[in-house]
């Protein structure tokens, strides 16, 4: 009799649960678990109670919404891992939608740019254009039901040894908690800007390339633009075209490529040779071909570096430039290769050579920089300059749960790489924690089961 009745107990006791025994509520139980006390916080998941000023995330915290961050947390849904993603800007992808001009196109044919598990549409063209790679992030997010929470600055991320939880206070709600810490703000979160001596006296306009739209806003203007790798290039290009006269500053060396060689992507044809010769002489055969098709760069103002375009990039990660146009406008002075500034003037600039010119606006195509040293607390993972101290393929992961996605130099197939990774990593613990859970539950059930019996 009482083992009829114990046993309907348990039973009911079981079907009753069942519906917690989904990943989220056995994480959530795994943490309250771990918190001992509970003082890391409540849960935020599925149910999303706000107590305090803490909620506890189930699955990951990914910081930045850009195509690493929705990587990872299209990587984890393909598992059935949740996560958070907290995005400072109020769309996906700022960078592309509010940082980049209008004439840009993918740099890289489109089958090195896809993220994983969905391809680009069939009718994109060879390089898509930033509006269309635009609509496959979107289609991208909405496809994996990625739903990040926007206008999120994070402004401290930090490890709690005490219960071994992630805390993450962004400036604008609560702090949030996970075992798993996903630092996915880029290699390029803020502009960089050069120390230019007298840039503070120039009275026309200037404006870095992150706010630079279209060169109709530069129409018959003479225009100093300060850098020349990719964005410089194409900036002045674009310049050309709205009659502008641009004039790029070359302080350094630089490598330019034709985008493509007899039809096939520069890029492309790299890969393909890696698999088989050595980097040093596929550099080589890059800059014969490139020697061949451009003619000597040198002559231009754009000395080459020593070392070769791989090569360079492998350990610095300067990107050499893929040529799309504006090698020719170079070649007819169109676009003025002008030696490093020495001073900017009140209506101009003095360069090293002595000469002194005017003009009516500055363009800083002078690049990005990471933004993770100023809120990511503790620990020696980064270096001063916010990438990882191990570089590609190792800087993925680092202890307490920690990862890091997109600081490859390798663009979005560097991100797709450690996505895959990431996911797979935290899926692992993820599942052994769901396993432990159903350990736990069941224990709690027997003991439940005793104590029942005890009673009748
Ligand atoms: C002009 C340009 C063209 C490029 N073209 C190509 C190309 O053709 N092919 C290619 O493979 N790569 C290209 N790249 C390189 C790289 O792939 C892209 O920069 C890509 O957007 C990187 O994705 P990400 O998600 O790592 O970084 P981002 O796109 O920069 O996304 C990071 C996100 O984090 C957010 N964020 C930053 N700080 C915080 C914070 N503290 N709190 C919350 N959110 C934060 C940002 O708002 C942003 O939305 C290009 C880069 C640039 C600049």
């Amino acid at each position: 009799m009482i083992r009829v009745l114990s046993l309907s107990l348990s039973l009911s006791l079981s079907l009753s649960l069942s519906p917690y025994l989904s990943p989220p509520f056995l994480g959530f139980l795994v943490k309250r678990t771990n918190m001992g006390s509970g003082s890391c916080g409540d849960q935020e998941g599925e149910d999303k109670q706000r107590t305090d000023q803490t909620l506890s995330v189930d699955g990951p915290i990914i910081v930045g919404a850009g195509p690493s961050g929705l990587a990872v947390a299209a990587c984890l849904s393909e598992q059935g891992v949740p996560s958070l993603i907290l995005e400072r800007s109020d769309c996906i992808a700022s960078l592309w939608q509010k940082k980049t001009y209008d004439r840009l196109k993918l740099h890289l044919p489109k089958q090195f740019c896809e993220l994983p598990f969905l391809r680009f549409p069939q009718n994109f063209p060879k390089y898509p254009t930033k509006h269309q790679f635009i609509s496959y992030l979107e289609s991208y997010a909405s496809h994996f039901n990625i739903r990040p929470i926007f206008n999120q600055t994070v402004e401290s991320a930090e490890f709690d040894k005490s219960c071994g939880l992630w805390r993450v206070r962004t400036r604008e709600g609560p702090e949030r908690t996970s075992r798993w810490l996903v630092v996915a703000t880029g290699e390029n979160a803020e502009p960089a800007t050069p120390d230019l001596a007298g840039l503070e006296k120039f009275k026309g306009r200037v404006v870095h390339t992150s706010g630079y739209k279209s060169g109709s806003e530069f129409r018959d203007q003479r225009v100093l633009v300060v850098g020349c790798g990719n964005s410089g290039m194409e900036v002045s290009l674009d310049l050309c075209r709205h009659n502008a006269i641009p004039h790029m500053v070359v302080r350094n060396t630089v490598h330019v490529l034709p985008r493509e060689m007899l039809g096939v992507s520069t890029f492309g044809v790299a890969m393909a040779l890696l698999k088989w010769l050595p980097l040093s002489l596929v550099d080589k055969m890059l800059l014969l071909i490139a020697n061949l098709t451009l003619g000597n760069t040198d002559r231009l103002g754009l000395r080459r570096p020593k070392t070769g375009p791989l090569q360079l990039k492998n350990a610095t990660g300067k990107t050499p430039v893929l040529d799309v146009g504006a090698l020719s406008q170079i070649k007819s002075g169109k676009i003025k290769v002008v030696e490093g500034v020495k001073q900017i003037t009140e209506n101009g600039a003095k360069f090293l050579d002595g000469q002194e010119e005017e003009f009516n606006s500055i363009i800083l195509a002078t690049g990005y920089k990471s933004n993770v040293t100023s809120w990511f607390k503790g620990g020696d993972f980064f270096t001063k300059e916010g990438m990882p101290q191990e570089p590609f393929p190792n800087g993925w992961k680092g202890g307490d749960g920690l990862y890091t996605v997109g600081f490859t130099r390798r663009g979005i197939l560097g991100t797709g790489c450690d996505a895959i990774k990431i996911a797979g990593d935290i899926t692992d613990q993820w599942r052994s924690s769901v396993k432990e859970s159903n350990q736990d539950l069941h224990n709690s059930h027997i003991i439940l089961s005793c104590y029942v019996r005890f009673l009748l």
